[in-house]
């Protein structure tokens, strides 16, 4: 008998539609067969064996594999077929219907599953009947006419049942597929062929002899034994390639898909109602608590099994699992009161730990063998290790993934992934927006790495990016991009709401950092670069947002929105490192030379060696960009031996001229750090012969402490030797003047911002009063930088200031036209000490 997959769900109220007509169409039909003929007593009897027949054909319910489709059969049309040769109509249904009903109640299927197989049964059986009678069937007669007679009747009923059944189903559960109708009308004619043969031939061994029956039996005997243990072997292999199918289809699973395709397979596999996968919150990822559920596409985040069997199964490492044929008491009741009718529990391992669960609920069908095994229970525990290695391998991807497009560090994205971010952002063009770039830069890390070590560094980054965070607007990116630099991008409406938002973070991010018993001060710089107006793409922005951000380092407010102003002179230093390089070679760098004179009776000093570069190119480089490029290409020390080779070398020519004039030359901070340098300056003074009392060394103010505040051990170093130190450009840096007296220096040269200001400005003039003051009281020279007015010079010799320099006396000379300048406007002059040069008073 044809059966069609059985209905998931039990059949509901509706299913009565078909039934009751069923029941009612075999009973009339029954009756209007056997009308006029009553049933003597031993056919009762043959009826009974009949029944016993019917139940053991029922209970072969045996299932097949051709082409990896699934076949089921019953021989249930075989008895049936001897019944319509040997039994009247009543005997007939009354053995079948009963028979049926039998066989469904111990299936415990629902009462509407029950009464309506056994009314299917009895119409289906009196269709055929009916069948024998108008064909008109001759008791007795086995012949090929009776053949027909009987392959038309069990066609018949083959016919009503696929009718009926098909009919219930679409009642219950909608459209069939064209594809399982004609694949189930097939398989049943298929099996009702079989069973028509079969049915026939021991029709005719029967009619033969009785005794045949016995070997019949026999026959039969041997056949259900041989089946058992094909079906046992075929169930095995079944399942073997759904298992393999599962691990490849695991392999195999597109990015993002693998939780679905693992429950998919294992609901399948194990024929249950619910597959469940469990991972608990680890890290970034989220709690994992989705099932797959029959006849659901997609996963739910609804599960059937009880949260204590998960909890047990994770606490207690091991499988557990309940149900009529599987599992503890205890679990089962548990089950049972949750409703469920089994479930199996295995937990998932990466190593020896316990990384989550997967589950199965319910097994699916609801007769006595859809229940879940010790097998399944095997099953899924094989299953389990497959899908931990996928969680485990998709989990590490994901890790390298997120390693890949994050900075360790501060767990904010990363150069690469905040260029892709900035990529998408500038693919959408809003009007009236733009895309800002705001780059910080965190100022003197590198000093806080070198004082207070690394762990220290750290502290303050993790900081920063803590900060930026919390207060970076919620749909801006904040990423790392480098050691000490950070970005945040977002939406917004023009570059100065761009700097005006820059400028409120520097202010939130800056307030002092205080870690224990250490308390840091950051001091932010932010280059701010927009698209579209500075560039299309994330390179240029970020390029010049890092421009932009150099020149906010020099600012008070911290912040600078990029200009091409700002650019081209990074660019033009850029294309400056290998020309300078050639510069060096080829002695295309000169010393100009200027004086410095007392104030009182312009008395000629000294003079400050400064470098200049023609490029043969683009002209006059100033010596700022030049020294810059010097610094960060590695070629400053070439450049700081080539001035004072030429300072000295001068200085030589003027002694043995007799005409002493000792020199200052500038050095760079860099320039200290190598501690090798005292070493080469003392070569050199013995190589030119000049006393080193004759060389001044000029130390911009930042360059001349290291970052604990103490001073560089080379400026002793340098002291020792003998030569003069100078503090350059005092006042624009941090330091305080009463640290003055605690460096190794001889002498100040105060700023020439302030200098130049002191004549209009009473801040500027205050300034420069104070350090002159300090620095007498220290003991050391004072020198005045940038005097330009006649006025300026009367203010700094009433204040007390001995030596100056500036234009107002000359500008930076070649030594020829310096020696011009001086033998035009000098007289010699004797004193104690030798002869000095003295500048003719200029009015
Ligand atoms: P600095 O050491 O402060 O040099 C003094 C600068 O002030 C010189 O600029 C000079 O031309 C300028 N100056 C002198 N008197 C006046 C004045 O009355 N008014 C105005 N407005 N400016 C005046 P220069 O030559 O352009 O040098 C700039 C800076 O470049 C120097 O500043 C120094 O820091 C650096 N530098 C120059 N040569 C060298 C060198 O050989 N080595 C190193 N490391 N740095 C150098
Ligand atoms: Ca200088
Ligand atoms: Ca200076």
């Amino acid at each position: 008998m044809p059966r069609l997959r059985a209905p998931v769900r039990p059949l509901p109220q509706r299913a009565w539609l078909i039934t009751v007509p069923l029941a009612a169409a075999a009973i009339l039909l029954t009756v209007a067969a056997q009308a006029g003929h009553s049933v003597p007593a031993e056919r009762w009897a043959v009826a009974a064996l009949y029944f016993g027949l019917f139940l053991a054909a029922e209970q072969t319910n045996v299932q097949f594999e051709v082409r990896r489709q699934r076949w089921n059969a019953s021989l249930s049309e075989v008895p049936l077929l001897l019944a319509l040769f040997y039994l009247p109509p009543l005997p007939i249904v009354v053995a079948r219907s009963t028979a049926q009903l039998i066989v469904y109640l111990r299936r415990a299927r629902t009462p509407e599953k029950v009464w309506f197989n056994v009314a299917n049964a009895g119409a289906a059986t009196a269709v055929a009947i009916l069948v024998t009678q108008t064909l008109v069937l001759l008791k007795g007669d086995a012949g090929p006419r009776s053949w027909l007679v009987l392959t038309a009747a069990v066609a018949a009923n083959a016919l009503v049942t696929t009718c009926t059944v098909t009919g219930v189903i679409a009642l219950v559960q909608g459209r069939i597929p064209t594809g399982h109708l004609v694949r189930a009308a097939v398989s049943g004619f298929a099996v009702s062929s079989v069973n028509i043969v079969l049915g026939l031939a021991v029709l005719l061994i029967i009619q033969q002899s009785p005794w045949a029956v016995v070997l019949l039996v026999a026959l039969l005997s041997i056949s259900v034994l041989l089946y058992r243990s094909y079906q046992q072997l075929m169930s095995q292999h079944r399942r073997l390639t759904e298992l393999y199918d599962l691990v490849r289809a695991v392999r195999a699973a597109p990015d993002g898909m693998l939780y679905d395709v693992v429950l998919r397979h294992v609901r399948q596999l194990l024929r249950a109602e619910y597959a469940t996968l469990w991972l608990p919150a680890k890290g970034r990822h989220l709690e994992v608590r989705l099932s797959a559920r029959a006849d659901d596409e997609g996963l739910v985040d609804v599960v059937l099994t009880p949260d204590s069997m998960r909890r047990r199964a994770v606490e207690q490492d091991r499988i557990v699992a309940a149900g009529p044929k599987i599992g503890d008491e205890e679990t089962q009741q548990e089950l049972q009161r949750a409703g469920v009718k089994d479930a199996i529990v295995v937990p998932l391992h990466s190593g020896s730990a316990v990384i989550g669960t997967l589950e199965v609920a319910g097994r699916l069908g609801d007769d006595s063998a859809s229940q879940f095994t010790k097998g399944d229970v095997q099953l899924l525990e094989t299953v389990a290790v497959h899908a931990a290695v996928a969680v485990e391998n998709s989990r590490l991807v994901d890790r390298l993934r997120y390693d890949a497009y994050h900075d360790g560090l501060t767990g904010l994205p990363n150069r690469r992934r905040t260029t892709e971010a900035l990529e998408e952002s500038v693919a959408v063009r809003a009007p009236g927006e733009v895309v800002a770039v705001l780059l910080f830069d965190v100022d003197r890390l590198r000093d806080v790495n070198e004082s207070l070590g690394h762990a220290a560094g750290d502290k303050l980054l993790i900081e920063v990016a803590n900060r930026l965070r919390t207060h970076a607007p919620p749909a801006a990116l904040v990423g790392r991009v480098g050691g000490d630099e950070f970005v945040v991008t977002l939406r917004a409406e023009s570059a100065e709401a761009a700097a005006e938002l820059a400028v409120e973070l520097r202010g939130l991010v800056c307030d002092p950092m205080v870690f224990d018993a250490l308390t840091l001060d950051v001091d932010l710089a932010i280059g701010v670069a927009v698209h579209p107006d500075h560039g299309s793409d994330p390179e240029t922005l970020l390029r010049r947002a890092d421009v932009a951000v150099t020149a906010a380092k020099g600012q008070p407010g911290g912040v600078q929105v990029f200009s091409v102003g700002l650019e081209s002179r990074s660019v033009r230093r850029l294309e400056l490192a290998g020309d300078l390089r050639r510069a060096l070679d080829d002695g295309q760098l000169e010393v100009y030379f200027q004086p410095k004179v007392t104030l009182t009776d312009r008395r000629l000093v000294g003079v400050e060696c400064l470098a200049r570069w023609e490029h043969p190119a683009h002209g006059a480089v100033a010596p700022e960009d030049f020294v810059a490029v010097a610094e960060h290409t590695g070629q400053l020390g070439r450049l700081t031996e080539a001035v004072l080779r030429e300072g000295l070398r001068r200085c030589r020519d003027w002694a043995d001229a007799d005409r002493p004039l000792s020199i200052a030359v500038n050095l760079s901070p860099r320039t200290l750090v190598d501690p090798a340098f005292p070493a080469q300056v003392e070569a050199l003074l013995g190589e030119y012969g000049v006393p080193p009392e004759q060389v001044t060394f000029e130390i911009k103010e930042d360059g001349v402490t290291g970052p604990t505040d103490r001073p560089i051990p080379t400026l002793r170093r340098l002291r020792d030797l003998g030569v003069r130190l100078a503090v350059d450009d005092f006042g624009t840096g941090y330091s305080s003047l009463s640290y003055l007296r605690r460096l190794p220096v001889h002498e100040v040269k105060i700023d020439r911002t302030f200098v130049q200001g002191m004549a209009t400005d009473p801040g500027d003039h205050a300034i420069v009063r104070a350090v002159v003051a300090l620095s007498l009281q220290f003991g050391l020279t004072v020198v005045a930088e940038g005097v330009e007015s006649e006025l300026t010079l009367d203010l700094l010799k009433d204040m007390g200031c001995e030596i100056g320099q500036g234009f107002l006396f000359s500008r930076p000379l070649p030594y020829e036209r310096l020696e011009a300048w001086f033998n035009a406007r000098t007289e010699t002059e004797p004193t104690p000490l030798g002869e000095v040069r003295k500048l003719r008073a200029v009015t």
